[in-house]
């Protein structure tokens, strides 16, 4: 195992890790902004350091910074969350070239499942469904011409994008062109990178995810999905694992995690992934994209097969082989919740301040992974994620109660928060029969 490691995050998400080092004996280095540095992470870990300025790319983005700290400390590898740097194949590149280990898959897979639309040609080579669309657009007539023979509605699809970031709806083909100009440009802004594809619009359909893991050894195991269709702006807000949708029938569940283990064995994947499909009532599903990291709802798979993935994530980074893992041994048991607690205001607008009150809801299977504490601040720089509330029980039922509960225990003052947003999913009648869709917030109130 790794002696001593680098966080290369922010927020609830580096405190997950350094909790999970210091359960396996690692010690942790942390990286922190100017506009962090009361924050709970930098506090948290064995050793932290300032690297810039409040904004992203002067920080948490800065590569030399981050290469410079983790070789001056002494650490041998670098865990990048999610989000950041988390899917950037150069970084874990640069990583390699100073001799440390980028925790997450290795650059050329990283090259390969990363770029959503290389991924759409790995995915098909290894005969996992691809959604209809085309390859990369060279120009805003082609977007159009693409947009009449794919057949509307279609998006476009940032091949960078992340977040729901880079994604515009196509209704009529003679809009794809200023849709694809503004795709382009999001993506561009975002994430350096304006190059954009289409795909084939489905409507209802579920998003479901399969969770993996593998190791440097050629083994590759699923660890159940994850529903996760409560979306807004294609960003998700709530997600179940299992998924409640009827159609998905055990043999179309196995069907769809043969093809995730396959997808990840075809390249020879290393670490955590996580397979995200489209699924219709129809029982068809679609590759959509992969994520080659941590992925914001790991938790509630953690509760359904109780089994702590960062700590495996940390594990076979460090070339542990997963020799006592068997296939059939990983069972999913009980219903996981997760609500995104997000700062916002009602209309959605980002909230910062400082925190002046907190009450978090406890008792039993139930997980509140923040990086909050009385008297921090949450700075208007970052990601609006101010913690994630999961619950575990027995039964779906349960589950919802045990949320419903939780979230009217929930107190934050000093910014505003959705959980009465959350509270609104949680009794919507779609919702509670266990088969929506990723349009079910446009309809939440209907
Ligand atoms: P998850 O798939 O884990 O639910 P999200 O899509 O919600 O993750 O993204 C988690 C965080 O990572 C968000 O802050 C999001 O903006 C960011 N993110 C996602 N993809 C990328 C990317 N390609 N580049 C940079 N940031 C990203
Ligand atoms: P990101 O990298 O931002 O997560 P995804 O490709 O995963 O991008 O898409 C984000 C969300 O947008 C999906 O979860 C889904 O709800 C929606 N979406 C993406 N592609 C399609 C599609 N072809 N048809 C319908 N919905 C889609
Ligand atoms: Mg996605």
């Amino acid at each position: 195992m790794f002696e001593k490691i680098l966080i290369a995050n922010r927020g609830e998400v580096a405190v997950r890790i350094i909790r999970a080092c210091k359960e396996m004996g690692v010690k942790t280095v942390a990286v922190y902004s100017t506009a962090d540095a009361e924050a709970l992470h930098a506090t948290l870990a064995d050793e932290a350091y300032c690297i810039g300025g409040p904004r992203a790319s002067e920080s948490y983005l800065n590569k030399n910074a981050l290469l410079t700290v983790a070789l001056e400390s002494g650490a041998s590898a670098i865990h990048p969350g999610y989000g950041f740097l988390s899917e950037n194949a150069d970084f874990a590149r640069e990583c390699r070239e100073h001799g440390l280990v980028f925790i997450g898959p290795s650059p050329e897979i990283m090259d390969l499942m990363g770029d959503k639309d290389q991924a759409r040609r790995t995915a098909k080579a290894a005969g996992v469904p691809i959604v209809p669309g085309c390859d990369l657009l060279e120009s805003p007539e082609q977007a159009e011409e693409e947009a009449r023979r794919i057949g509307c509605p279609v998006l476009v699809k940032a091949r960078a994008g992340g977040g729901g970031r880079g994604i515009r709806k196509v209704l009529r083909p003679e809009d794809a062109p200023a849709a694809y100009e503004q795709a382009k440009a999001e993506s561009e802004a975002a994430f350096g990178d304006g190059e954009c594809y289409m795909e084939k619009f489905i409507s209802p359909a579920h998003h479901i995810e399969v969770q993996i893991l593998g190791d440097a050894y050629g083994n590759v195991f699923s660890l159940g999905e994850r529903e996760c269709s409560v979306q807004r702006r294609n960003q998700k807000l709530l997600e179940e694992s299992p998924s409640p949708c009827p159609a998905l029938t055990p043999e179309i569940r196995e069907h769809m995690y043969e093809c995730a283990r396959n997808l990840a064995k075809s390249v020879g994947y290393q670490g955590l992934g996580t397979i995200e499909f489209l699924f219709s009532d129809a029982g068809e599903f679609w590759f959509m994209e992969m994520n080659t990291r941590l992925q914001v709802e790991h938790p509630i798979t953690e509760f359904v097969t109780g089994i702590d993935l960062v700590k495996w994530q940390l594990r076979v980074a460090a070339g542990v082989e997963l020799k006592d893992f068997r296939q059939e041994d990983i069972k999913i048991s009980g219903h996981a919740i997760e609500c995104r607690i997000n700062a916002e205001t009602p209309d959605f607008l980002p909230s910062a301040g400082d925190i002046t009150m907190l009450h978090v809801p406890n008792g039993p299977w139930v997980r509140f992974d923040s990086a909050l504490y009385v008297g921090c601040s949450v700075p208007p720089y970052y990601d609006s994620l101010l913690g994630k509330l999961i619950v575990y029980s027995r039964t779906r039922e349960e589950a919802i109660r045990k949320m419903r509960s939780a979230l009217g225990e929930l107190v934050i003052d000093g910014v505003d928060y959705n959980a009465d947003l959350q509270l609104d999913i949680l009794s919507n009648p779609k919702f509670l029969a266990g088969n929506y869709h990723t349009n079910l917030m446009e309809h939440l109130y209907e």
